[in-house]
C-alpha cells in the first residue's frame, strides 16, 4: 500500500486551476486542461456508446510523448485520460509518467476492467475516474455481464493508495430511479459521484431518444441528486450546476472554457474545443500542425455549441464564471452560516 496523494500532484492539480482562471480572467488562450481519448479500442460495449465502433488507430508511443512534451510547452497543466478504454494501452504507464515528469497534473477514466493489471499506475494519479451505472443488475444491463466485477476491487486499490476516486454514471432510461443507489455506492466506497445524463460525448450514431427516460423522471433524478449533495453527500456539484440541470433536456448557451483554457485531443491527434464538438467541427490536426499551433487554429472554430450536459466541465465551468454560486455543496458546508442553499 502506498501514502496519500504526493505534494507533487496536490502542486500539478493547483497549477492547472491557476492556469484555468488566468485564461478565465485574462482571456489569454492556453490549452491548461486537455481530455485525451488515447484509443477508440475497448473490453466493454456499453449499451450508450459507440466510441469502439469508430476504430481509430492508436498513435504510436513515440508520437505520444512527443504530443505531451509540445502540450508542456503549450501550457498543458492537466490530462485526463479517457477512450475506449486508456488501460488498453500497453503504453499507458509511460504516457502518465511523461505528463508525471512535465509537472501535469494526470486523471484517468477506466471501466475498471483491467486496472488489477495496473495497479502501481495509481501512484502516478492525482484522481480516477471509474466508470459505474448502478447496483450490479443495473450497471450490468448498460455495460454488459461481468463488468461490475471488477469494480469493488478497483475502489478499494484506489482508497488504498490515497487517489481520490470519482465514479462517473451516465443516466439514462434503465437508471434514473437508481441515483440514490449511486449516491450510497459512493459514500460506501469513499468516493465522489459524478453523474452525466446520457447525451452525445459517448455516441455518435447510437439511437440516443431509446435511452432517454422520460423527461420527469429525469428532472427527478437530478433534483434528488441535487437534495442529496445539499445534505452533505459526496455528490459532485453545487446550487449552480444543478440549477443549470433542471432544465434538462434544454441546454442554453452557458459561458463555456472549451476552446480557450480546455480542449479534446482525439485518438489519431486531433485537437477540438471540447468531446461533444467533435462531431461538429473539423478540429485541427496536432499532428501535422504541432500542438500549439492546432490549439491556435481552434479560436476561428465558430463554436456550433448551445450549451451541454457534461457535468463536469459544467461545474468547472460555474466555478470559474459564477463562482459564489458554485461553490461545491460540500465547500459550502463548512463556511459558517454558508449551509447549501
Ligand atoms: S462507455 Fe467506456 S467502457 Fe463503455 S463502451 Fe464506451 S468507452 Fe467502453
Ligand atoms: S458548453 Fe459543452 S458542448 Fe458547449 S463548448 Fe462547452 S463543453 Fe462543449
Amino acid at each position: 500500500m502506498s501514502g496519500r496523494r504526493s505534494p507533487g500532484r496536490r502542486l500539478a492539480t493547483l497549477r492547472a486551476g491557476v492556469g484555468l482562471a488566468r485564461a478565465r480572467w485574462t482571456g489569454r488562450r492556453r490549452p491548461v486542461v486537455v481530455s485525451w481519448a488515447v484509443t477508440h479500442r475497448c473490453n466493454l460495449r456499453c449499451a450508450y456508446c459507440d466510441v469502439p465502433d469508430r476504430p481509430l488507430a492508436d498513435l504510436p508511443t513515440p508520437r505520444a510523448l512527443d504530443l505531451i512534451d509540445q502540450m508542456a510547452v503549450a501550457g498543458t497543466r492537466a490530462v485526463s485520460f479517457n477512450g475506449g478504454e486508456p488501460l488498453m494501452r500497453e503504453d499507458i504507464g509511460a504516457l502518465v509518467d511523461r505528463c508525471g515528469r512535465r509537472g501535469m497534473a494526470v486523471s484517468l477514466s477506466t471501466n475498471g476492467v483491467l486496472l488489477e493489471r495496473h495497479l502501481p499506475l495509481l501512484d502516478r494519479l492525482s484522481s480516477l475516474q471509474l466508470s459505474v451505472d448502478g447496483p450490479r443488475e443495473v450497471h450490468e444491463a448498460l455495460r454488459g455481464p461481468g463488468s461490475w466485477q471488477p469494480l469493488p476491487r478497483a475502489a478499494a486499490a484506489a482508497r488504498e493508495r490515497g487517489v481520490p476516486l470519482v465514479l462517473s454514471a451516465v443516466l439514462a432510461r434503465h437508471n434514473v430511479d437508481a441515483v440514490d443507489d449511486l449516491v450510497d455506492l459512493a459514500s460506501a466506497w469513499g468516493a465522489r459521484l459524478s453523474v452525466l445524463p446520457v447525451g452525445p460525448v459517448h455516441a455518435h450514431s447510437v439511437d440516443l431518444e431509446e435511452l432517454y427516460p422520460p423527461v420527469d423522471r429525469m428532472r427527478a433524478a437530478l433534483a434528488r441528486l441535487a437534495d442529496r449533495a445539499r445534505e452533505g453527500a459526496p455528490v459532485l456539484g453545487s446550487p449552480s450546476s444543478f440549477a443549470y440541470l433542471a432544465a434538462w433536456p434544454d441546454a442554453p448557451p452557458i459561458p463555456c472554457l472549451a476552446g480557450r483554457g480546455l480542449a479534446k485531443l482525439s485518438a489519431d491527434g486531433r485537437l477540438f474545443p471540447c468531446a461533444i464538438l467533435e462531431h461538429r467541427t473539423a478540429g485541427s490536426n496536432a499532428l501535422d500542425r504541432g500542438f500549439a499551433a492546432a490549439f491556435d487554429a481552434l479560436a476561428g472554430d465558430p463554436l456550433r455549441c448551445g450549451g451541454c450536459h457534461c457535468t463536469k466541465t459544467l461545474q468547472l465551468n460555474r466555478l470559474l464564471f459564477d463562482p459564489v454560486a458554485a461553490l461545491p455543496y460540500r465547500v459550502r458546508a463548512r463556511i459558517p452560516g454558508g449551509r447549501a442553499r
